[in-house]
């Protein structure tokens, strides 16, 4: 049996399939899903397209209902959601239960949102006449969302884009789109009218062009080659388009930090969710009163860390998500030792008892900002310590990226916290936290090539998903 798309309130089976496999086993495969043509694309067009008006005039109360039972669904049936995430994509059972109830309770927040969408009411400058400023719905929204995190970024951009008012076409990646087909199912069933969300799964290549020219908005989550891509097609198209794409987020770790606390920083933000985070802090720039302490204690716990199957109670890093992944992540490994960059802890062996994509994470120390590892987005779990003469030059150095999504100090001094989150150029900053891991009813999202219009998530994803309106009404 074939997973199929979506489209109108019917689930339809396409011509093509593809195998959704577990990088954790790579003999396990979990189902068969579509793989959509320019045709159906233009079929979920057509069917967001005839649902919008109707949607957009539903009552609030009842975009409340639907997305609060999809809410309490997701989040009874946490366990069972996170199991299939983690045998899809990797991440170990804890962290992907842990994505199941952030999706759950988006879904709750954006309840909440359905209620209270804001508007004004002004004084004209001229007399007798009152000036409302009101939010529509923009229309058809597509949402196209990367592997990384299958259930919680397509609730961030389904959840907002529902509560608005607009009809959605979810195009979910094609190596782990289980959760996408779960979150659909669930949808359908709370009560959604046919059209207002329609699954769409397949190539992004081949159907993403035809969302982004023709639908009224695009939010896109994946690599910044892609985002750019996108975002092109939309702007020539007049599409409304945000973009949230990569990064290379740096830790600072200062002389006067708490260890422990640095380094627990330093192993969850480089290495859970086998380091396949957009805020994963691949960059740890160490000044030198503690830099050979530092790396030696963050080198043992590295060691220490138990790579194996996402599903296994042991597990503490999973599996990279495909062999495309594992490829691309060996060659930065390569490739930094080219360059000479010192590895201490990633040499020895694994021997696992079944074929999946593992990869123990990796430390080098000594790097310079000149080093690919250094600069570009790995996407894996490798890490690189910089060392720098002092604050001036951490900051200095953080900031020297071509991305701006989250950034982080470890530092017991008020003065230089509070200078690094004035001073640091990012989206997102973080004070002895790792830099990834964030809250679900705040903003998310970064600057420079990280990132491209509006905010995502919490109440300032209404930048997006609606449009302003300006009511004047004589009144004499
Ligand atoms: P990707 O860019 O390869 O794919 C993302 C999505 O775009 C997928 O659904 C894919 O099918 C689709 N796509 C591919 N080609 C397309 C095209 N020509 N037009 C339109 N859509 C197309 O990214 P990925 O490998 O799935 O995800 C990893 C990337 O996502 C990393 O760079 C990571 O940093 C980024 N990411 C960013 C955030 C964030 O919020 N900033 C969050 C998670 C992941």
């Amino acid at each position: 049996m074939m997973h199929g798309n979506l489209i109108g309130g019917n689930w339809q089976e396409t011509a093509q399939g593809f195998d959704n496999i577990n990088p954790s086993d790579t003999r396990d495969i979990i189902g068969r899903y579509a793989a959509s043509s320019p045709a159906d694309a233009q079929a979920a067009l057509a069917a967001a397209r005839a649902a919008q008006k109707q949607w957009a005039a539903s009552t609030p109360q009842m975009r409340f209902d639907i997305l609060d039972r999809a809410a309490e669904e997701i989040l009874a049936r946490k366990a069972e959601l996170g199991d299939l995430l983690a045998r899809e994509e990797g991440k170990t059972l804890p962290e992907a239960i842990g994505e199941a109830t952030r999706a759950g309770m988006i879904f709750k927040f954006f309840a909440g949102e359905a209620l209270r969408p804001g508007g004004e009411m002004l004084p004209s400058v001229r007399a007798n006449v009152s000036v409302e400023i009101s939010r529509e719905p923009v229309g058809v929204v597509a949402a196209i969302t990367p592997w990384n995190f299958p259930l919680a970024i397509p609730a961030w951009k389904v959840a907002p884009a529902l509560a608005y008012g607009n009809c959605v076409i979810l195009k979910p990646a094609e190596i782990a789109p289980g959760c996408a087909w779960a979150l659909a199912d669930i949808l359908h069933r709370a009560g959604l009218p046919a059209g207002v969300f329609n699954l769409l799964l397949g190539q992004g290549a081949i159907l993403g062009p035809i969302l982004a020219q023709q639908s009224d908005a695009i939010s896109f989550t994946g690599s910044t080659g892609v985002g750019r891509d996108v975002c092109q097609t939309a702007a020539a198209a007049g599409t409304r388009v945000q973009l949230e794409m990569g990064g290379k987020n740096p830790l600072i770790v200062l002389d006067d930090a708490d260890l422990d606390t640095a380094v627990e920083c330093a192993v969850q933000g480089a290495f859970y969710s086998t380091g396949q985070r957009c805020t994963a802090s691949s960059r740890l720039i160490v000044t030198p009163g503690i830099a050979d302490r530092f790396a030696e204690a963050l080198a043992k716990a590295t060691r220490a860390l138990r790579v194996g199957d996402a599903r296994h109670p042991d597990t503490q890093i999973g599996p990279l998500a495909s062999e495309a992944q594992m490829d691309k992540v060996r060659s930065y490994i390569e490739g930094a030792a080219a360059e000479e960059a010192e590895l201490i802890a990633g040499k020895e062996p694994l021997h696992p008892d079944q074929p999946g994509h593992y990869l123990r994470p990796h430390l080098f120390d000594h790097c310079t900002a000149e080093m690919a590892i250094c600069r570009e987005e790995i996407f894996g779990p490798v890490a690189s310590i910089e060392r720098v003469a002092d604050y001036e030059a951490a900051i200095e150095a953080a900031n020297a990226t071509s991305f701006g999504l989250a950034s982080g100090i470890c530092t017991t001094s008020l003065k230089y916290a509070a200078d690094f989150k004035r001073r640091a150029e990012a989206g997102m900053t973080m004070v002895n936290l790792p830099t990834a891991g964030v809250d679900y009813h705040v903003p998310f999202g970064g600057r420079k090539a990280s990132s491209y219009g509006p905010r995502e998530q919490g109440s300032y994803a209404r930048e997006f998903f609606t449009t302003v309106k300006t009511s004047y009404q004589f009144a004499g």
